[in-house]
Order: C-alpha cells, then sequence, then structure tokens
C-alpha cells in the first residue's frame, strides 16, 4: 500500500459525496413540488379572475332586479289606475293600454335577463368551488412533498456526513503536494484526478496506454507519483 492507494480512496469518496450532492439537487419529490407550486400560483391566478368575473356577475344581476323591480312597480301603478275607473278617454285609455304592454315586454326581457345572470353567476360559484377544492388539494400536496423532500434530504445528507468522514480518515497520509496536485486536477478533469491503472489501461480516461509506457511505469519504484499520459490523471498502480 502507497500513499496513491489512500489517494484512490479519497478519490472514491470524493466521488461518491458528488454523487450524492447531485442527488439532492435532482430528487423527484423536488421536481414534483416545483409542479405542485407551478399549478397552485396557475389555480390561484385562476381564482383571482373567477372571483372577479363572479362579483361582476353579482353586481349585473343586483342591477337588473332594481330594474325590474321598478319596471314592476310601474305596471301596477299603470294598472291600479287603469281598472280604477279614473280614465274615460278612449285615447287616453289607449295611450295606457300601449304604455302598459311596452312595460310588460321590458318586464319580460328584465325577466330573462335575471335569470341569465343569476345561472353566470351559478356557474362561477360552481368554478369558484372546483378551484378552491383543487387549491386545498394541492397545498396539501405541496406540505407532503416539502416533508418528503427535507427526510429526503436528511437521508443524503446522513450518507454525506460518512462519505466526508471517511475521506477525511483516508487522506491522513497523502503528502500535501500530492494533495495539492489531486485538487488541481479535479478541478480541471470532471471532478476525477486519480484513476487506477488496470490491464494496461487508464481508469480515468479508459484509454489504453502504449506498451513501452506500460512496462516503463513497471519499473518506477511504487513511492513513484505516474500520470497517464492522455488524460494527466494520477495513475495508481495495482
Ligand atoms: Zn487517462
Amino acid at each position: 500500500m502507497t500513499v496513491f492507494h489512500d489517494l484512490l480512496r479519497v478519490q472514491e469518496h470524493d466521488s461518491a459525496a458528488a454523487r450524492l450532492r447531485h442527488r439532492r439537487q435532482t430528487l423527484p419529490e423536488l421536481a414534483q413540488l416545483s409542479t405542485t407550486e407551478d399549478e397552485l400560483a396557475r389555480v390561484e391566478a385562476t381564482m383571482t379572475e373567477v372571483n372577479a368575473a363572479s362579483a361582476e356577475a353579482a353586481r349585473t344581476q343586483r342591477h337588473l332586479e332594481g330594474e325590474l323591480a321598478l319596471v314592476e312597480s310601474k305596471v301596477s301603478e299603470l294598472d291600479a289606475k287603469l281598472y280604477s275607473g279614473v280614465v274615460t278617454v278612449p285615447r287616453e285609455l289607449q295611450a295606457m293600454q300601449t304604455e302598459g304592454q311596452a312595460l310588460r315586454e321590458r318586464r319580460a326581457t328584465l325577466e330573462d335577463e335575471v335569470l341569465e345572470a343569476m345561472s353566470t353567476g351559478e356557474t362561477l360559484a360552481d368554478q369558484v368551488a372546483d378551484l378552491e377544492r383543487r387549491h386545498a388539494e394541492l397545498d396539501a400536496e405541496g406540505a407532503r412533498l416539502r416533508v418528503a423532500v427535507a427526510e429526503a434530504q436528511a437521508d443524503v445528507d446522513r450518507e454525506l456526513a460518512a462519505e466526508l468522514e471517511a475521506r477525511v480518515e483516508a487522506a491522513t497520509l497523502i503528502p500535501p503536494d500530492v494533495d495539492a496536485l489531486y485538487e488541481q486536477l479535479r478541478a480541471r478533469l470532471d471532478g476525477v484526478a486519480a484513476a487506477p491503472l488496470v490491464n494496461g489501461r487508464c481508469g480515468g480516461c479508459h484509454l489504453a496506454l502504449p506498451s513501452t509506457e506500460v512496462a516503463r511505469l513497471r519499473t518506477e519504484p511504487a513511492e513513484t507519483l505516474v500520470r497517464c499520459e492522455q488524460c494527466e490523471r494520477i495513475l495508481v498502480r495495482p
């Protein structure tokens, strides 16, 4: 065993830690939570619109009902006058009947409009109820997912802490210059600075070393730091 074998263990722990950090950021529960929050925002925006439309429909209905009451009182007034026998001039009676007819037509139109406004109001109230139900569902789903995310992250954090602890232990005998080179290569080579040499092949770039190079490496003392000519990683001989 050389410090390079320790370095390979450090590399394994660093790679495992990188995978765990990646997993922490790409938890499926996080993606689900984001989808749920997006839908919740859409539902809230729709609720605002539907509530405004509902208030508008209620205003319209009140206005129409007010107008209808007015027309109804005019009809009653006219009828009372017509049947009281006060008016006897045929031309006046004729005029009153014509006015009465117009008022009744107006009343019929307003009654239809009130019914239509009520129907619109009911449809909108149903939509509000549906949206409130969906909002409550999404709220509950969001809460459930936040708990799931926290639990999954806590699991990852425990594994990460174990990896980092094992890394510290593996790194105790690594000389500062080797460690510095390792960190420099890791920053440049996608997190992998040390690789095993297996069957004449670099475990970092996976390319076969020329046979002359493999032969040369065999003659190098075990304590000598050797690197892959192709990817520059530190090669750890068996
Ligand atoms: Zn290589």
